[in-house]
């Protein structure tokens, strides 16, 4: 049996990783977390039987205790619970499900605990992949990319770093590809919500409208494939079918494609370098017809350039890019910004912020807490 433990297990990912170990039989949850989805904790505690359970809101957690007090699950609360879970003994992957710069602490732990890290949390690796990869090097762990990035992972299997020419991303453009600037001024969050290919949680699709997913993972894929910014390029195909691609030195370019399943890259994560059968639809390509490529509307989704800017400026500008960002779609989802507000917030709070070169864990941590205190007293 695989071990695991998942942050995030009541989300998007976490429940698709979920399914994945329902469908195989040969993986035992040890952990699993939440930040106060209690009931759906409770209903994976009883199906899983996990050691541990971490909540981050404390009276969730004291809630959740007195639920399954008949069960052997022991509850435990905020960042230090996260912390427990991520290095909880036995376990061989964290699956980092969790949204937002939350994960990067638990993150560590792992690493520092040995354990490989299957990577959906692309905040992370945005605003510290220059001290998790070295990290992960230092203790001999994987980083796993179970998100897009896998289509890049899967690409490059089997080839070597330095025959790399570039690697293309693909977006779907998201619900308002096609759309003026003038267009978006009277955009809702309904209207935001609507991803025309994926199911997935409600901040990274509110960051697919805006492109915003797309910048963050031109900067995670440096970190992750060791590439330069000027080897990564965004490429819109709207059917989501090619999930990434990679153009080698001589001109070949090798791409994954299949349909829009976040399971394949989960499952790929755990079971790397195996496959197992996936149970689902395939790709079916006289059905499907024709893939179709645009370039990226950077003029109108400005996520994308800010995100381009915020790399090249590099040390603690991504994390400011971040930050406003999370904190930015985190006021879009209570309706109390407009979307267009969100780049607003971006630009502005990149522009104030000088560059710390290099920055340790708690600089980063600073420079999330300052973004927001200034965003706080502005909007
Ligand atoms: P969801 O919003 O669906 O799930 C987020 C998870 O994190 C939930 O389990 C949530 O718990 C938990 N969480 C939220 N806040 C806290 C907290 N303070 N402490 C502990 N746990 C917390 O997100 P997704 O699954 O969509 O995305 C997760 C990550 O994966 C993101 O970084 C995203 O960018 C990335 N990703 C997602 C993809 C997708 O298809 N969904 C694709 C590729 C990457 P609760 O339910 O209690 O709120």
């Amino acid at each position: 049996m695989k071990k695991i433990a998942i942050l995030g297990s009541t989300g998007s990912i976490g429940t698709q990783t979920l399914d994945v170990v329902r469908a195989n039989g040969d993986i035992e949850v040890l952990g699993i977390s939440a930040g106060k989805n209690i009931q759906k904790l409770e209903e994976q505690v009883r199906e899983f039987s996990p050691r541990l359970v971490a909540v981050w809101d404390e009276n969730a957690a004291q809630e959740l205790a007195q639920k399954i007090q008949d069960t052997d699950t022991k509850v435990v609360a905020g960042m230090d619970g996260l912390l427990e879970l991520a290095a909880m003994p036995d376990t061989e992957i964290l699956v980092t499900a969790i949204v937002g710069m939350l994960g990067i602490r638990p993150t560590i732990e792992a690493i520092r605990a040995g354990k490989d890290i299957a990577l959906a949390n692309k905040e992370t690796l945005v605003t510290a992949g220059h001290l998790i990869i070295p990290m992960a090097k230092e203790y001999g762990v994987k980083i796993l990319p179970d998100s897009e990035h896998s289509a890049v992972f899967q690409s490059l299997n089997g080839e070597h770093k330095e025959e790399v020419h570039k690697l293309l991303i693909t977006a779907s453009g998201g619900p308002f590809r096609g759309k003026t600037r003038k267009d978006l001024e009277s955009v809702t969050l309904e209207d935001t919500l609507k991803h025309p290919n994926w199911v997935m949680g409600q901040k990274i699709t509110v960051d697919s409208a805006t492109l915003v997913n797309k910048g963050l993972e031109v900067m995670e894929a440096r970190w992750l494939f060791d590439v330069s910014l000027d080897q990564i390029q965004v490429v819109v195909q709207p059917q989501s079918v090619i999930h990434s691609m990679v153009e080698f030195k001589d001109g070949g370019i090798i791409a994954q494609l299949g349909t829009p399943d976040m399971r394949l890259p989960i499952q790929y994560a755990l079971y790397y370098p195996h496959r197992r059968y996936l149970n689902g639809d395939r790709l079916d390509f006289a059905k499907l017809g024709q893939i179709t490529f645009e370039e990226p509307d950077m003029d109108t989704f400005l996520g994308l350039p800010m995100a381009i800017q915020a790399a090249k400026a590099g040390g603690s500008m991504p994390t400011v890019f971040n930050a406003a960002n999370e904190l930015a779609v985190s006021k879009f989802l209570h309706k109390k910004i407009r979307f267009l507000d969100i780049y607003d917030i971006i630009g502005q709070s990149m522009e104030r912020h000088k560059v710390i070169e290099n920055p340790g864990l708690e600089e980063i941590l600073e420079t999330e807490s300052d973004t927001y205190q200034w965003i706080e007293s502005r909007w």
